[in-house]
């Protein structure tokens, strides 16, 4: 173990009212769980944290930590605070492969998993410990969607997404690979072979585009077309990055390390939307930012912005008369995602907001009976612990909805 792991527990102070638990959308028990891993406990500790958080073993490593349980250590205040991350980690990892699911006698029912991202497979473990015969349809070739087809392996090991598909298959989960719902097959159709409920998580994989002209030229780029398969692109020597999240983060980082020099990410105001973590790495790793630059148009040697001025507020107010060229070998825009419409065209009564997210109650089931959802499709590009807090609801709404069938 390495030695950091145990010394992190031990400056645990096990506080009455943990903040970090509060600071956790998930609120994972830390302090019960350091607990146990104290008494040498580590597979209570890991189901501890498994029955509370399927996605733990990924939370681990892609929380926004120091938002969120570090983030809240009352050790922060005066020094440095608990990185429960790192304890997070270790137990969740030794313990996932020999992890039994306990499961309830079976029901007697089928449900449909649409999208085998966080919120799916979160749906999928509980609906299955819940005593129900579960079938996820994934539209790619492999479960774990951004896990797998967009945070770059670097960041979060493909091995963690194979590890997660074993452990479904074993606890009876059953997959279907490359099966979009909304193509051939339709959620109608799911409910006439015998699924009594279905979840929908089928996230956001709609790129947003800018509207001007140039998108369409060959050396631009969308970053989750990029970041599915950059061994695809041939981005040349200087590269552009039209955006400051954290998806234009993990573009950075994925092209220097496929060989480009010279990374640049353009925002349009002061404003970063990327966590302060992810915005250091990919400087770290040498990208450069680039503020108050408005994209105008984009030619095939570059992206033309006019300049903003700032008031003293760092607002902008105005932009500078002349354009500035910037010349690059290709240009990736990454301005978040929306989520496709495929689902709501083909299911009649399947009602969206007016950013195509869709509508739930508070039993997260959508505007057709017997269909649930949750996850990015509903919350819009957010997180995976928050997928997942989601998605455990859908489940409770779910069973409830199934046992009164
Ligand atoms: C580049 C990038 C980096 C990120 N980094 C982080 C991070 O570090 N930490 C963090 O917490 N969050 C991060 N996020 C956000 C996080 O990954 C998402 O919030 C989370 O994955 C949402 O989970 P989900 O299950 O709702 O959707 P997804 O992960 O998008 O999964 C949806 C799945 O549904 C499938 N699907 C879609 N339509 C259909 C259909 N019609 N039929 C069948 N299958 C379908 C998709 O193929 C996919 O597998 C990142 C996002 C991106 C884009």
């Amino acid at each position: 173990m390495p030695v950091y792991v145990k010394e992190t527990a031990d400056r645990c102070l096990h506080c009455k009212v943990p903040q970090c638990q509060k600071g956790c959308p998930v609120h994972t028990n830390i302090p019960e769980v350091i607990s146990l891993f104290q008494e040498n406990k580590l597979r209570e500790a890991g189901k501890m944290l498994f029955e509370n958080n399927p996605m733990s073993l990924v939370c681990s490593i892609v929380c926004d930590h120091n938002r969120q349980c570090r983030g809240h250590c009352v050790l922060g205040k005066k020094g440095a605070p608990i990185n429960f991350s790192v304890i997070e980690q270790f137990i969740s990892d030794a313990y996932f492969d020999s992890m039994e699911i306990e499961k309830q006698p079976f029901k007697g029912k089928k449900v449909a998993v649409i999208g085998g991202g966080p919120a799916g497979i979160t749906v999928a473990f509980k609906m299955a410990a819940a005593g129900y015969d579960v079938t996820i349809f994934e539209g790619k070739d492999d479960i774990g969607g951004v896990l797998r087809y967009g945070i770059p392996d670097f960041r979060l090991p493909r091995s963690i997404c194979d590890r997660y598909r074993n452990k479904l298959l074993e606890t009876g989960v059953k997959i279907r690979p490359n099966t979009v719902i909304g193509g051939s097959l339709e959620i109608n159709n799911l409910f006439r072979d015998g699924y009594s409920a279905v979840f929908v998580g089928t996230g956001v994989w709609r790129s947003k585009t800018l509207g001007i002209k140039g998108e369409s030229l060959p050396n631009v780029h969308y970053s989750m077309d990029f970041l599915m398969n950059p061994n695809g692109y041939n981005l040349g020597e200087s590269v552009a990055i039209i955006g400051m999240g954290n998806a234009a983060m993990d573009v950075a980082r994925v092209a220097l390390r496929h060989g480009a020099r010279h990374v640049t990410l353009f925002a349009r105001s002061k404003r970063v939307t990327a966590s302060p973590h992810e915005f250091s790495y990919a400087q770290l790793e040498g990208a450069e930012m680039v503020f108050g630059k408005a994209i105008t148009e984009i030619t095939e040697e570059g992206p033309v912005f006019k300049t903003a001025i700032f008031d003293e507020n760092d607002k902008v107010i105005g932009y500078e008369d002349e354009l500035d060229y910037v010349k690059s070998d290709s240009t990736v825009i990454s301005i978040s995602n929306g989520p496709k419409n495929k689902l709501i065209l083909t299911t009649p009564g399947l009602q969206a907001n007016d950013q195509g997210l869709l509508i739930t109650d508070e039993n997260c089931m959508t505007t057709v009976e017997g269909v649930f959802a949750a996850g990015d499709v509903v919350q819009g590009a957010n997180t995976v612990v928050h997928a997942v807090e989601e998605a455990k609801r859908a489940a409770e709404g779910m069973i409830k909805y199934l046992e009164n069938l």
